[in-house]
């Protein structure tokens, strides 16, 4: 049971959905700063991903397309950077175009078998790390921090952010990269289930993996009560057919948002 929100503390909570095989995970929409809490103390999975290297240099693989969106993007909205640090790297795509254009970069991941296969790959500085443990990384400040579907899998998101605040340089960058919980798709699965229209089959051990589920508004309040101003937002879908309508009208069932460091 969860009876406060865990972003902004009001009480007024509403139950959005329950799921799983016997309807045990509880979310709840915070009806002050919209929030999406997952009710974690049913469980969370935070198992890794299955570790796949994808080659970096490959330029049409839909892996290092997505991150190629995601790099130019960022080239779109920060005009002046000469650094840029990567938090859970994955194959290094981004790394690799940033330190093409460049520019200084660097990254962590939890993987070290990603680490030891980027550093073999790209010769680039990476090092295995869990970004919110490690400490030595507080002298160097970067121009540009990337995080990139991390954010969702921790409770405390504040904690996440104040973290890239010490990363990054005055008035420095993030491209933080989350779930969309209002996509119309999602929004339209979830009336479905409402009215047993449509029902999801959830295996025995369905766990969910995300604390915190974002749109724009309970985005737009964190990174305002953690000193950052947000400058972009973009949704955006691995399909091509709908990506082009979802850049238009902001309802895909992921998002880009730039933010710069105010404070
Ligand atoms: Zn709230």
């Amino acid at each position: 049971m969860i009876d406060s929100c865990r972003l902004c503390n009001s009480k007024r909570l509403k139950i959005l959905e329950r799921v799983g095989f016997e309807k045990q995970f509880a979310y709840y929409r915070c009806l002050d700063c919209k929030l999406v809490n997952y009710d974690i103390t049913a469980g969370i999975n935070q198992e890794k991903y299955a570790e796949v290297f994808i080659d970096p240099f490959l330029d049409n693989h839909p892996i290092n397309l997505n991150q190629a969106a995601s790099y130019n993007y960022i080239r779109k909205h920060v005009k002046s950077a000469t650094s840029l640090f990567e938090i859970g790297f994955g194959n290094g795509r981004i790394l690799h175009l940033a330190s093409k254009d460049g520019l200084q970069v660097a990254g962590l991941e939890l993987s070290s078998f990603l680490v030891e296969s980027v550093k073999e790959k790209l010769k680039l500085p990476v090092m295995q790390a869990d970004f919110m443990e490690n400490t030595t990384l507080e002298n160097i400040k970067w121009d540009i921090v990337v995080l990139r579907h991390v954010l969702e899998h921790f409770p405390d998101s504040e904690i996440v952010m104040n973290r890239i605040r010490d990363l990054l340089s005055p008035r420095g960058y993030a491209l933080i990269e989350v779930p969309n919980i209002d996509s119309w798709e999602l929004k339209y699965k979830r009336f479905l289930r409402r009215y047993h229209i449509y029902k999801k089959k959830y295996s025995k051990n369905f766990v969910p993996g995300h604390c915190n589920e974002f749109c724009k508004d309970s985005f737009s309040y964190l990174m305002k009560k953690t000193g950052f101003k947000l400058l972009s937002w973009q949704t955006y879908s691995h399909k091509p057919a709908v990506d082009l309508i979802y850049k238009v009208i902001p309802v895909g069932n992921k998002v880009r948002a730039i933010i710069q460091k105010e404070r």
